[in-house]
């Protein structure tokens, strides 16, 4: 193995960790301001609903289910990410109704944020994907690369971190349930939007139960997920966050988000 290969990046254990201080605030908007932002969101995803596609697939060898989204692999014509949008609307429905939100976080701040930790975890799949395309290139191992569980903890670790981080999607690529182009001021830039977006993530953290020890989708690094990706994940992960394709696929996975109902 060369040198360069050998910095296993995350490394296992490494995990996301949540505020744990409680806080204080008001409740943030009233029931119709909800209901006009869900409208808003639902007629936006009309023209990207593939739910015959979903139908078809979703009992498929390596099409990866997940409770608020689809991931299907680029071995299939339809490969892409679809968000679940019936499930993620009344599941934010509930995350948004069971805190005091401090009153400078808007509805349109928490679905960002909800809706990128959800593109993040999708797109590590992805990422997961070429890196074990590579592999097989290289003779050294082939999809799937580690146990399903696994995969779901690494990605759920790539998706908080990510989030913190990185709100704006690729490039500015399109995300058809983000009603606006532009990342809401309250969460883009500066320090009172970097402890909103941690405020958001670590409430997100528990209303999904990511503290539970038991749960599918704690956002840890186990030790299998980080030798499996064998020193290649940073490269490839820092590409998809600016939008660039590096292993060839079939289709740009930028251009391939949908919507179910299902
Ligand atoms: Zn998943």
């Amino acid at each position: 193995m060369n040198t360069w290969l050998q910095a296993n990046i995350p490394r296992a254990g490494e995990e996301w960790i949540p505020l744990r201080e409680k806080f204080e605030g008001g409740i943030i908007e009233s029931v119709s301001v909800l209901e006009e932002f869900e409208n808003n969101v639902l007629h936006r995803v009309e023209p990207y609903l593939r739910d015959r596609d979903i139908l078809r697939l979703e009992k498929r060898e390596h099409v990866i289910k997940d409770p608020l989204a689809y991931y299907v692999p680029y071995h299939f014509s339809e490969m892409g990410i679809y968000f679940r949008i019936n499930k993620m609307i009344s599941d934010f429905r509930a995350f948004v109704s069971k805190y005091p939100w401090p009153n400078n976080i808007t509805v349109n701040e928490l679905w960002y944020v909800y809706v990128m930790t959800i593109f993040w975890h999708e797109m590590a799949h992805h990422v997961i994907e070429d890196v074990a395309t590579l592999m097989e290139w290289m003779g050294k191992a082939r999809y799937p690369l580690m146990p399903h569980l696994v995969e779901e903890m690494f990605c759920e670790f790539n998706a908080f971190t990510t989030a913190e981080k990185q709100l704006s999607p690729p490039n500015r690529y399109n995300i058809p349930i983000l009603p606006y182009a532009n990342l809401p001021s309250g969460i883009s830039k500066g320090e009172t939007a970097f402890l909103n977006r941690r405020l958001i993530l670590s409430c997100l953290y528990y209303h999904w139960g990511r503290n539970n020890p038991t749960s599918t989708y704690r956002p840890i690094v186990r030790i299998e997920a980080s030798q499996a990706v064998d020193g290649l994940w940073n490269g490839l992960w820092n590409a998809h966050k600016g939008g660039y394709e590096v292993v060839k696929a079939p289709y740009e996975i930028y251009k391939r988000l949908y919507c179910t109902t299902l």
